[in-house]
């Protein structure tokens, strides 16, 4: 007896080799009828036998493509259609605003990576090979639906052999938009006009020169990591002192030269999303001293377009440095033009191509923390993978914060975070994130109704609020934000006590906060407690000499002779006299004061150095900590600062370890949380903010909290760090909209 089907499939379902599936699925179970994709996903029309059309939708939710992710899959039975007798794959139904998720970016496949090595195969060496499987996605696309005319392939032509592959369900690029060979696809070339591309780039980096590589999401300026003198050159091109390079080394098992690589680390490494991942650096490290000075972590990623393979194997490197491709402060270089001209003073050599990069994806940074992978930035390969809103929060936009900026769109039930943008502290930055937004909302058909920003009144992004017509922009405070998106990526709505330690934001009260202890819910959070107020000697310059906040805590409290002496290192020039005195709860800066004090970094040349630099010496078999509790003072805990500087003081003098210090530092701080915890009686308790991206107050945070039997909330898809601010505050402007239309509704009944 003969059944028919309606199936509508939503979720990442485009560009991932879907309709293909469908194809020799219904093939597989002899069944007729069609598959299309339009603005919502992929509709399918099955008819046959009634245990083969149900083996089918069996099937189509157990055996989907790798890159599928379905979200909502909805079957109808409706009436077979005699007049259709084979199986087809339908044109694009275009029209209505489109609604289906956008896939990322993947690494090479291994069959694309056999096919390039293959002297035999047509596309032996192409640097641009691809599949359903594989290759670029958000980099590329312009507009939905997915199809080439809407991605910058829409220039090149297929050839007759191309298109034969493109057309046939039955290949592996059936209707992989960026599919090419050698006679039709995009082209390697040099800025300079040589010939041979890739052997004179290789004969470049072998002689210690930089080269600037484009690659998937912009531009990377590369040379050989044990090459010294090159490392050192970059450094002083880039005009980096001392933020660690990235490194692309050959394979994991290579890796494993150069780091301490766990089998969860080594699965991230060769994830499809190949992200940069922290690891734990060798001892003796095999890569040149200047590629990570003063930490002892390396973030390691392995090749992950066919160019960086071909570089790979033509070179026989084992390792190179890839850093990104920019002048400091400003985005990724991602045309040819801009690279040729921005980057002209750094690189020797330029291996350009001509294959458009529509939008700008620096490489994402993975750290595993507590046995789970924590996204110290993400952007090439995670995004824009969707996230969950608990309630509709359609046509809001949220422009985030002001360091490591994001932005967030909200379309029904879902937010879209773009990938990490940058500091917002040149007009270049500003228009990449103004780039971003409208890509985003074109992209998902959303029409923005509502803008939400942080409180922060003078902040960059009110240049990107349109004039008039919309609603009134709503304001969200930075802290909170961090909260309210822990809460809302573990789905929970109930009220909860919240950590959030981070870098400096404006508070409620108009001091700048940044250790503070939270009772929050989506809609809004209630100060319970902070850390002692620490000042700040010159406001930037206490950051950038953080010696100055520990002197300023601690003079008065212990002799200025002894402070004097331990604080050798303030120089005369850093001792001018002090106009400008802010004040401040951020936990960063205390984790800045205990740098300086055990003499690890006076001068932080990148944002969390001084903190990073601490968390490489501490001796992590050292399980002791100091004897200094937090108060509650007329309702408010108070984290007591002062206090714990004054015992490390004390420890220095007595000559303690400096490995261990930092170790007892670093224990008191979980120790406080816990016990805060522990005394308002929390059975839950969130963690927000840049300081948890710091592997040991991480776990030794969450492990004195699970020991008191507390479910510990953390981020799992966003950063901790700024990067989680627009999500945060796309939730809570959501958050609240539903609460005021729940009163209005209960009001009209
Ligand atoms: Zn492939
Ligand atoms: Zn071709
Ligand atoms: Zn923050």
């Amino acid at each position: 007896m003969n059944r028919a089907g309606q199936i509508r499939v939503e979720g990442t379902v485009q560009g991932v080799g879907f309709r293909p599936f469908v194809y020799r699925l219904a093939h597989q179970h002899r069944l007729t009828g069609w598959t299309r994709n339009d603005t919502r996903g992929v509709d399918i029309f099955i008819q046959g036998a009634e245990k083969d059309t149900a083996a089918f939708l069996e099937e189509l939710k157990s055996t989907a493509p790798p890159l599928a992710r379905i979200t909502r899959l909805i079957s109808d039975e409706v009436a077979p259609d005699s007049t259709i007798t084979d199986f087809q794959i339908l044109e694009s139904a275009c029209g209505e605003a489109p609604m289906v998720d956008i896939a990322r970016d993947t690494s090479i496949c291994f069959q694309c990576l056999e096919e390039m090595n293959n002297p035999a195969d047509r596309r032996f060496g192409h640097p641009f090979i691809n599949c359903t499987n594989c290759g670029p996605r958000y980099t590329i696309i312009q507009k939905l639906p997915y199809d080439r005319p809407g991605t910058t392939m829409a220039d090149f032509e297929m050839c007759a052999a191309c298109r034969k592959e493109y057309e046939d369900p039955s290949t592996r690029r059936f209707h992989a938009q960026p599919v090419s060979c050698p006679d039709c696809g995009p082209q390697l070339s040099l800025g300079e006009g040589l010939d041979d591309p890739l052997e004179t780039t290789i004969a470049a980096l072998r002689a210690g020169k930089i080269v600037a590589v484009k690659g998937l999401g912009g531009f990377h300026l590369c040379c050989c990591a044990d090459n010294e003198e090159a490392v050192q050159q970059l450094r002083c091109r880039k005009g980096r002192e001392a933020r660690p390079f990235a490194l692309m080394v050959r394979d994991a098992k290579t890796a494993s030269q150069f780091a301490e690589v766990s089998p969860k680390e080594a699965e991230l490494l060769e994830s499809i999303e190949r992200p940069i991942v922290v690891v734990q650096a060798l001892e003796k490290k095999r890569c040149a001293p200047s590629v990570a000075p003063g930490v002892n972590t390396l973030g390691i990623m392995l090749p992950y377009t066919p160019l960086h393979a071909l570089l790979f194997s033509r070179g026989g490197f084992d390792a190179l440095v890839m850093t990104s491709g920019n002048v400091s402060g400003l985005p990724l270089c991602k045309d040819n033009n801009e690279a040729m001209g921005l980057l002209k003073g750094m690189a020797d050599v330029f291996l350009l191509h001509d294959r458009a990069i529509q939008t700008r994806l620096d490489d994402s940074i993975v750290r595993v923390l507590g046995g789970e992978p924590v996204l110290l930035r993400r952007a090439r390969g995670y995004v824009p993978a969707p996230l969950p809103a608990p309630f509709d929060v359609d046509g809001l936009v949220a422009l985030g914060g002001i360091m490591k900026s994001t932005v967030c769109v909200g379309r029904g039930q879902t937010a879209y975070v773009s990938q990490y943008i940058g500091t917002l502290e040149n007009i270049e930055t500003l228009e990449h994130m103004e780039a971003t937004l409208n890509h985003l909302m074109e992209v998902l058909g959303v029409d923005p109704m509502t803008y939400v920003l942080d409180r922060h009144p003078g902040g960059f992004q009110n240049y990107l609020l349109p004039k008039g017509g919309l609603n009134e922009p709503v304001r969200i405070q930075h802290h909170h934000a961090h909260a309210a998106a822990c809460l809302a990526e573990n789905e929970v709505r109930e009220p909860t006590l919240c950590f959030v330690f981070d870098g400096l934001g404006l508070g409620d009260d108009g001091t700048l906060w940044g250790g503070e202890i939270l009772m929050s819910d989506l809609c809004g959070s209630r100060r319970l407690g902070h850390l002692e107020l620490l000042d700040l000697p010159g406001g930037d310059a206490a950051t950038r000499y953080p010696g100055r906040i520990a002197y300023a805590a601690l003079s008065g409290l212990v002799s200025n002779a002894d402070l004097n002496r331990v604080l050798y290192w303030l120089s005369s020039n850093d001792r001018k006299p002090l106009p400008n005195q802010p004040r401040t709860s951020s936990i960063g800066r205390l984790f800045d004061a205990v740098s300086a004090l055990l003499n690890v970094c006076h001068e932080q040349t990148y944002e969390g150095q001084a903190a990073m630099e601490l968390e490489a010496i501490v001796d992590p078999n050292v399980t002791g900590h100091y004897e200094v509790e937090p108060v509650k003072e007329d309702g408010l805990w108070l984290l007591p600062g002062k206090a714990l500087l004054i015992q490390i003081f004390q420890a220095l003098e007595n000559g303690e370890e400096r490995s261990a210090i930092a170790a007892k530092f670093h224990r008191t701080l979980a120790r406080w949380i816990a016990a805060v915890a522990r005394q308002e009686s929390a059975t839950r308790v969130g963690l927000s903010g840049g300081c948890f991206q710091n592997r040991l107050l991480f776990e030794w945070t969450r492990s004195a909290l699970e020991e008191q039997g507390v479910e510990v909330l953390v981020h799992r898809r966003l950063s901790p760090g700024d990067e989680c601010i627009s999500y945060g505050q796309l939730i809570t402007a959501g958050a609240r909209r539903a609460n005021r239309k729940n009163k209005e509704m209960n009001a009209c009944v």
